[in-house]
């Protein structure tokens, strides 16, 4: 990786080599500590690293990196990068230039990447398919909340126990058309 490269944080310091972990090279940033990831230099360190490779370390690092906000523009080619969710929480996102296949990780990051299991997932992670399911559950997540707040916990925990168990019945419809009758059941 070329070491020209600089920062776009105030300090525009040139990126210097560092190694995030054994085997997986990157450039950062002497100032800021923020770190360029060449997506090439990640898959190969991928492709070399047996499992467990980076342990997630539950009592590791907790602080999350506070998230940027706004998107970067690509070191090598000043195109705005991409910014990508790394979870469906949405704790934090990282820029992605699509055509330099450059990751911008802000300090930290790669750090909480690790303690979350993820690192050795970015190309899953940060596909189209997994982009995809990362925005299903958010969309869920926040349905639900929403349902929690209209109908209360209990209730809702109700419904998910109830309709769990409808759906381990033969006979579904029917007995979703019982619970639906209006017509008393018992004499
Ligand atoms: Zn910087
Ligand atoms: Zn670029």
């Amino acid at each position: 990786m070329t070491t020209r490269l600089h920062c776009s944080c105030a300090s525009r310091s040139p990126l210097t080599n560092v190694a995030l972990e054994e085997g997986l090279p990157a450039a950062a940033c002497p100032d800021c500590g923020a770190v360029l990831l060449q997506m090439d230099d990640w898959r190969r360190w991928r492709s070399r690293s047996a499992d467990g490779a980076t342990s997630a370390d539950a009592t590791g690092v907790a602080d999350m990196p506070a998230d940027q906000g706004h998107a970067r523009a690509c070191p090598a080619c000043a195109r705005l990068m991409q910014r990508l969710a790394v979870d469906a929480q949405g704790a934090f996102r990282v820029d992605r230039c699509g055509p330099c296949q450059y990751l911008w990780l802000d300090r930290g990051e790669w750090q909480a990447l690790v303690h979350r299991g993820l690192a050795e997932q970015l190309d899953t992670l940060l596909s189209d398919g997994g982009q995809r399911r990362i925005q299903n559950e958010r969309l869920q997540a926040t349905r639900m909340l929403a349902l929690r707040q209209r109908h209360g916990d209990a209730c809702m925990d109700e419904v998910l126990r109830i309709r769990q168990w409808l759906a381990e019945q033969p006979h579904r419809d029917e007995v979703l058309a019982l619970i639906r009758a209006t017509e008393p059941l018992n004499s």
